[in-house]
């Protein structure tokens, strides 16, 4: 397999950095996610490029690909430098719409997507369905001319700031659990919709905002249907596994790594200098091989994504990119010793950032199906060892 990259990928790659020199500034910096005025700007002037579309048909608003791993390279390239990425709106929402929603519904929403018309919310967990999100409860029920959905969401990112919600609801509770979840696209700004703050773990001043979201009777047109009623699971079982590798690139691991064996390197403690102790080395070596090995599965994964989903190799990537993120954390913190939990003064090691990743490090080993759902997944399809119910399943199926 050649890894190498082509002379236009890596001008395209050179294009995104200097474009991140002059436009990523400290008010951009500092979140994945779109939450503030001045990241949706700088979202909206990415999109002023052509760059969210890249790759889609043109008659949908997007640009004529000038090479198929474009949106990967620019979501490396984002996520390497700390900045808000694309992966939700283009990676999940976008290519789901491509992929399985109506002509019309493609021509209207996709060229939203891509001139980022508006910020969107994944709305899919419930108290009793997060990682078994197919046990969820809120309801959709068909009223003739519209369906009124009942029920509240938690954990939702971005609700406090988005116009849409991309919504996973129950329409028919009879069916089997997974064969009764429909998808539909829903202003914020709707009668009976309302939020509630719900912060999760953070360093003080960046704790991530998440939401409860309750909806009572809300009034949800029929157009606004993604794709065929009650086939919602398989759209968003199809998306995750985009998700597992297309919402953030191994880009940023490999940044903190650099940070993290940087600072030792240099580090000196009143002149006992951690570069010299043995522990430290070995711990830092083993971690370089385990950087390398995640940079390689997430290659893998790309390359067969060109030939279709790429299931299994996604969940390697997925389980492989959570782990290591969370024993970095852990190791960046171990070594800090005393200081690692430091932040908002001299003495914090990376400006306090080790905290910071230490807490965030779980919502990666839960997001996107999670590292346990991406090893059941290895474990059915690459192994072929039985399903929950004791049913084989081969490789490739
Ligand atoms: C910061 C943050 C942001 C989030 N943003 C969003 C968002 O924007 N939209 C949204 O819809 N959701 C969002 N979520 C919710 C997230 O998707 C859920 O937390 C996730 O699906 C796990 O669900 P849960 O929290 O109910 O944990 P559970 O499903 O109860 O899981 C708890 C633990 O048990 C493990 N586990 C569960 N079932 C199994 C099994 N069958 N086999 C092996 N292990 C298992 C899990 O891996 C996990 O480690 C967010 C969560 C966080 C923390």
């Amino acid at each position: 397999m050649d890894f190498d990259w082509s002379p236009e990928e890596q001008a395209f790659r050179q294009e995104i950095q200097d474009f991140l020199k002059t436009e990523l500034t400290d008010d951009v910096k500092g979140s994945i996610f779109i939450d503030t005025p001045e990241r949706m700007d700088f979202v909206t002037k990415m999109a002023d490029k052509g760059w969210l579309g890249m790759g889609f048909p043109e008659e949908y608003g997007g640009t004529p690909a000038p090479m198929p791993l474009a949106q990967f390279i620019l979501t490396t390239e984002l996520d390497r430098a700390g900045a808000p990425i694309i992966g939700k709106n283009v990676g999940t929402i976008g290519s789901t719409i491509f992929h399985v929603a109506s002509e019309e519904m493609k021509r209207e929403w996709l060229p939203k997507i891509f001139r980022n018309e508006g910020q969107w919310s994944i709305t899919y967990s419930e108290p009793n369905a997060g990682t078994d999100i197919g046990s969820m409860q809120t309801r959709a029920v068909d009223k003739g001319d519209y369906f009124e959905v009942t029920g509240m969401k938690h954990y939702i990112t971005s609700a406090h700031f988005c116009k849409w919600h991309w919504l996973a609801v129950r329409t028919d509770p009879d069916a089997p659990k997974h064969k009764g979840i429909s998808i539909f696209i829903m202003d914020h700004e709707t009668e009976g919709l309302s939020i509630s703050p719900m912060n999760t773990l953070g360093r003080e001043g960046t704790t991530h905002r998440t939401n409860q979201v309750f909806f009572d009777k809300v009034k949800i047109p029929k157009e606004r249907l993604v794709g065929e009623v009650n086939k919602g699971f398989y759209y968003m079982m199809q998306a995750l596994d985009y998700e597992r590798f297309a919402i953030l690139s191994f880009a940023s691991r490999v940044r903190r790594f650099n940070n993290i064996a940087n600072y030792y390197r240099d580090a000196d403690f009143g002149g006992e200098k951690p570069a010299n102790d043995p522990v430290t080395r070995h711990k830092l070596a083993r971690m370089a091989s385990r950087v390398e090995v995640g940079i390689m599965l997430e290659r893998l994964a790309i390359c067969k994504a060109q030939e279709g989903v790429p299931a299994t190799e996604a969940a390697m990537n997925k389980a492989w990119g959570a782990s290591i993120g969370d024993e970095m954390a852990q190791l960046g913190l171990e070594l800090a010793g005393p200081f690692g939990g430091l932040w908002g003064c001299e003495r914090a090691p990376f400006q306090g950032k080790l905290a910071d990743e230490y807490l965030m490090a779980g919502h990666a080993r839960v997001a996107a199906g999670g590292v346990d759902t991406s090893k059941s997944i290895i474990a059915r399809r690459l192994l072929g060892l039985p399903n929950a119910l004791g049913k084989p399943e081969l490789p490739g199926k």
